[in-house]
């Protein structure tokens, strides 16, 4: 008989490589990029991509401001708090018997308005993006009007000609959902069977027509876009390939940027930036990276966070087969309370960008996400959702681990390290149920 293999290798040839053999026993790993360059080239037009995505966002402020008058004190401007988390810092010095030195910060996108994820980035913005090329093409808007006329009846009987589609694991859909309903779209969210009920609940309560699976996120972005392609009024939003979604979250980046020149921290070769962000798909996480690649350059280092269950990115970079592979490949289930990350296989787009510019990643257990979870509660008030915890470990990984202290010296960062500093970002949370936290709280 044949043995049974795994892109062409036998699982045995694969765990020659004990990396690879780490993440098919689903343990703890923490992986540097071999091919990572501090050397970050940037073709211009990108980065004028991510420019044009920063103005549309500014054109649709005022629209924004009334449709959800929560973002009025900011003007109509989605974005999140940046804070820092001295006392989760003690904390995990404490729990892990590490030191992290320099400064330890959370970016909040866990409370982001509209839809409490790092998906109000990226999905919402790629729906103005359609919205306002319908409103050019067929309502007669230009650019330099006030887009506060897009809230009329008018645009929204405009809008509700076309459709929107798209396929999620839960906060992607939560937000596109949200979204295209408040400006008139039809919109069909595909919902893998990860998703949360309460997710599911709310979109129907909003009109949306949700269609659930029973397997997991691939499957239903598959039959989204299957669906969506029969009807040419349908724009599918892509989570594997899109790069409007990309660049609506790479604008983040400048608004870091900002965030940090008002707390007066430098960002430079004396004072590095480490960030550690958690990787579903890839697309939040990677076009964030992207971003921050154009604002820093080599004095940003970012690191994925996935869970050991679903370690998509890792494993696609790692064996260079990028989205080629899965993790069902390797005989891992794709099964965690992370919902957000709950991805057998990488984003094409994002593995082949990251192959470059990504540090690194690690893999964390479900057990350690809610022990992150309390301890976020217990010293600083935050609710995260788990997927939001995977982070967290980014920093106890990289002063623990053998490989944290290799990446350290080959990037000349010794001695900078007093100077350095480290953001969690929290991708979800605000919106989970209050039920629902109290269960995240007690689980043992
Ligand atoms: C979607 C999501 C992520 C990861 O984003 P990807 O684009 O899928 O990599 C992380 N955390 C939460 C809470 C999410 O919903």
């Amino acid at each position: 008989m044949k043995e049974h293999t795994f892109a062409g290798l036998t699982k045995k040839e694969w765990q020659v490589n004990p990396l690879l053999k780490q993440l098919m026993d689903t343990e703890e790993t923490f992986w540097l990029n071999p091919n990572y360059t501090s050397m970050f080239d940037h073709p211009i037009v990108q980065a004028a991509k991510v420019k044009e995505a920063e103005e549309r966002l500014n054109r649709f402020a005022p629209y924004i401001a009334i449709a959800f008058p929560e973002t009025k004190p900011m003007n109509g401007i989605i974005e999140s708090p940046l804070v820092e988390i001295a006392s989760m810092k003690s904390r995990m010095e404490k729990i892990y018997e590490i030191a992290i030195p320099g400064k330890l910060l959370l970016k909040c996108d866990s409370h982001l308005p509209i839809s409490g994820s790092i998906k109000a980035r990226g999905g919402i913005y790629e729906v103005l993006k359609r919205a306002e090329e319908i409103a050019m093409k067929d309502g007669g808007v230009k650019e330099t009007d006030n887009y506060e006329l897009l809230a009329s009846d008018e645009y929204k009987e405009l809008f509700s000609h076309y459709s929107i589609a798209v396929g999620s694991t839960g906060n992607l859909g939560l937000s596109i959902g949200i979204i295209s309903a408040h400006l008139g779209f039809k919109v069909t969210v595909h919902m893998s069977a990860d998703a949360k009920r309460w997710k599911k609940d709310k979109l129907r309560s909003l009109g949306v027509i949700v269609k659930e699976y029973e397997e997991d996120y691939s499957k239903a972005v598959e039959e989204g876009r299957r669906q969506a392609s029969l009807d040419p009024s349908c724009h599918f939003i892509d989570d594997e390939n899109s790069v409007d979604l990309l660049f609506g979250y790479a604008t983040a980046a400048t608004r870091l940027k900002e965030q940090l020149n008002e707390k007066s921290i430098i960002v430079d070769e004396e004072h590095p930036l480490f960030v550690y962000l958690p990787c579903g798909v890839g697309g939040g996480p990677g076009g964030i990276t992207y971003g921050l690649k154009l604002a820093f350059q080599k004095n940003v280092h970012c690191f994925f966070a996935e869970p050991t269950h679903s370690p998509c990115m890792t494993l696609g970079l790692a064996t260079g087969l990028h989205e080629k592979v899965s993790v069902q490949d390797f005989g891992v289930d794709n099964k965690t309370e992370a919902d957000g990350l709950a991805v057998g296989r990488p984003s094409k787009l994002v593995s082949n960008m990251m192959d470059s510019m990504l540090s690194g990643s690690f893999t964390i257990g479900d057990e350690r996400l809610f022990d992150f979870l309390r301890m976020m509660a217990k010293t600083e008030a935050y609710y995260l959702e788990p997927s939001a915890l995977a982070g967290a470990y980014g920093p106890v990984q990289i002063f623990s681990r053998e490989e944290g202290e290799k990446y350290i010296i080959k990037e000349g960062l010794t001695g900078r390290l007093n100077q350095s500093t480290h953001i969690i970002w929290a991708t979800g949370g605000s919106m989970v149920p209050k039920e629902m936290m109290e269960r995240y709280l007690t689980r043992m």
